[in-house]
């Protein structure tokens, strides 16, 4: 069985490849450029003609899957932007604002287009459209989607939530603007556009239209559209944060992925990047490890049932603290220990967690056993030991 994993060099394609190869899958990975597959190329020379590397230059051109989909059995599409630091679209006062006239803000639009909503809603739509042109032997496709699709904020109550749930919120903001549009609804919108698009259309320059009229067909539409003339299937699958070591090519901490950034920055970092006791109590989300993921991408491939599903996989809940004190009890200590914050130890074991996600399906599909804080905190540390 031959697999396209597309983005291989990101954190979490790459362990989708190696757990595909120890599995005995033959790997065609795609990256944006040939200097990026250097490293997947050496790390996975041991699977000789079993791994291979294509360049997809731009996955926001059309057709630019068209080759590397052909003779492949199935498709892990990972590949996606995710960073919080895009252009806000209207500035800072939104769109309505009667400081900042329309016609001005909306010049603005397409730099959070170009960065953020173009891959995530282009690469899906682009790698599904390349399948139904050329993807002749494809049985079944995998998309990576979020948990950042499912949820929304509610600061007035703890909520839980399910596959049947769709981030709404995400899309308003975007439409509206202003403040509220973080670096973090912008991602959010761009994995909700990507999965599900949108039953309106923001209006934008000109130019741009196009682009966001695609945006109304996403993932599961464009496959509901067609399902009954192809013969393959899709299957979504929606992690909340991912942790644990990387495989990837990282070169500085910096260089790291989003989420692992985030977790060296407060976990691994003796000031946990200055932050108060009570952010790192009461700061969190749900997460799974990353090994757990390309487990779950795997299984996703192999489990009949699994077919034209949206299944959240988590392992559960958790805040800063939860990690640090993972961190303090590793024993023997890892060597990295006299840089361990400490904060407040055992302060995180009160704090109210306001967004669940319900595991239900994942469990039924995938029998999955999920790692605990515990062991990817200390592989995690391990990793980024090995690295210096
Ligand atoms: P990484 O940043 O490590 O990898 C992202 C991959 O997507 C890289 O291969 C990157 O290529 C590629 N990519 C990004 N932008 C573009 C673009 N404009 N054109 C072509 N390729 C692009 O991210 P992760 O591994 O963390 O994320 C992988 C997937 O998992 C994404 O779909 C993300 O939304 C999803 N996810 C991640 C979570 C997390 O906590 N990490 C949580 C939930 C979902 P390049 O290296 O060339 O930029």
């Amino acid at each position: 069985q031959r697999v396209l994993v597309s983005g291989a060099n990101g954190y979490v394609a790459a362990w989708v490849a190696r757990t595909l190869l120890e599995r005995g899958y033959t790997v065609r990975s795609t990256v944006r450029a040939a200097a990026k597959g250097t490293h997947l190329a050496n790390m996975f020379s041991a699977y000789g003609d079993r791994h291979e590397v294509v360049v997809v230059s731009d996955i926001t051109e059309k057709g630019a899957f068209d080759e590397a989909v052909r003779g492949v059995d199935a498709i892990e599409h990972v590949a996606s932007p995710v960073t919080l630091q895009a252009g806000d679209p209207y500035g800072e006062q939104g769109p309505g604002s009667s400081a900042v006239p329309r016609s001005q803000a909306l010049t603005r639009i397409p730099v959070l287009i170009l960065e953020l909503i173009t891959p995530a809603v282009n690469g899906t739509l682009g790698i599904l459209q390349s399948v139904l042109e050329h993807g002749t032997s494809v049985k079944r496709v995998v998309v990576t989607s979020s948990c950042a699709a499912v949820l929304h904020d509610d600061p007035t109550q703890p909520l839980e939530f399910d596959e049947g749930d769709w981030n709404e919120q995400s899309l308003e903001i975007l439409e509206e603007g202003g403040p509220r549009l973080t670096g973090l609804v912008k991602y959010r919108a761009s994995k909700t556009l990507a999965e599900k698009g949108a039953s309106y259309l923001i209006v934008l320059p000109e130019k741009s239209r196009s682009q966001w009229q695609t945006i109304l067909v996403a993932a599961w539409k464009l496959w509901e559209e067609n399902k009954d003339r192809i013969n393959w299937d899709l299957v979504v699958i929606n992690p909340p944060y991912v942790f644990g070591p990387t495989i990837h090519e990282v070169t500085t901490p910096a260089s790291l992925n989003a989420s692992t950034l985030d977790w060296y920055n407060y976990v691994a970092h003796p000031t946990s990047s200055g932050e108060t006791h009570e952010f790192l109590a009461t700061k969190g989300g749900s997460w799974i490890d990353v090994r757990d993921l390309a487990e779950a991408h795997t299984l996703a491939l192999e489990k009949e049932d699994a077919s034209a599903k949206r299944i959240i996989v988590s392992a559960g809940v958790w805040k800063w603290q939860d990690y640090i004190d993972a961190a303090n009890a590793i024993s023997p200590p890892p060597k990295l220990s006299q840089c361990l914050p400490v904060g407040v130890p055992g302060a995180a074991a009160a704090a109210m967690h306001m967004v669940r996600f319900k595991t239900d399906r994942a469990k039924q599909v995938f029998g999955l056993e999920y790692r605990t804080i515990a062991e990817t905190t200390r592989d995690t540390l391990a990793d980024f030991e090995a690295r210096g």
